[in-house]
């Protein structure tokens, strides 16, 4: 753990500029990456957001289950609103949920995180090469608003 914040609490605070927020974030990776997450205190983070939120950024992801958000960057309830559907693609809801964190949470930055071996990516673009979605997806009768 480093010195920038206290053991257990969110090093991410509201009235941080989004490039310090970034920076927190990829400095989260950072830790991530080698195998030295925060253990936070998930008790005291839940009493403390009982009454209110202020996360710092939005991030759009994925729904792999390889790629979740809050241990990619190191941080705990309350941080980040997380918006996640295959492929990071945007829709209507997804758009509409980002806008509302923009405009009524004030939040200023807005992370799209992607990530490689993609299975929605891998179909989108063999639907286009092949011009059919693979076999295993034949019955997902929602799967080309993804792909679209
Ligand atoms: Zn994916």
């Amino acid at each position: 753990m480093t010195s920038d914040n206290t053991p257990g609490q969110s090093r991410l605070h509201a009235k941080q500029s989004p490039a310090e927020v970034l920076d927190l974030l990829l400095q989260g990776n950072v830790r991530f990456q080698n195998g030295n997450l925060t253990h936070y205190d998930h008790r005291a983070l839940i009493d403390s957001t009982t009454n209110g939120q202020a996360p710092s950024a939005v991030v759009l992801s994925c729904i792999d289950s390889r790629v979740p958000v809050e241990q990619v960057f190191d941080i705990t309830i309350g941080d980040v609103f997380s918006a996640r559907v295959a492929g990071n693609v945007i829709g209507t809801k997804s758009l509409a949920s980002i806008e509302y964190q923009a405009g009524v949470a004030q939040v200023r930055l807005l992370v799209v995180l992607r990530h490689t071996r993609c299975g929605a990516v891998t179909a989108a673009v063999r639907a286009v090469v092949k011009g059919s979605v693979p076999p295993e997806a034949a019955e997902c009768i929602h799967l080309p608003s993804i792909i679209d």
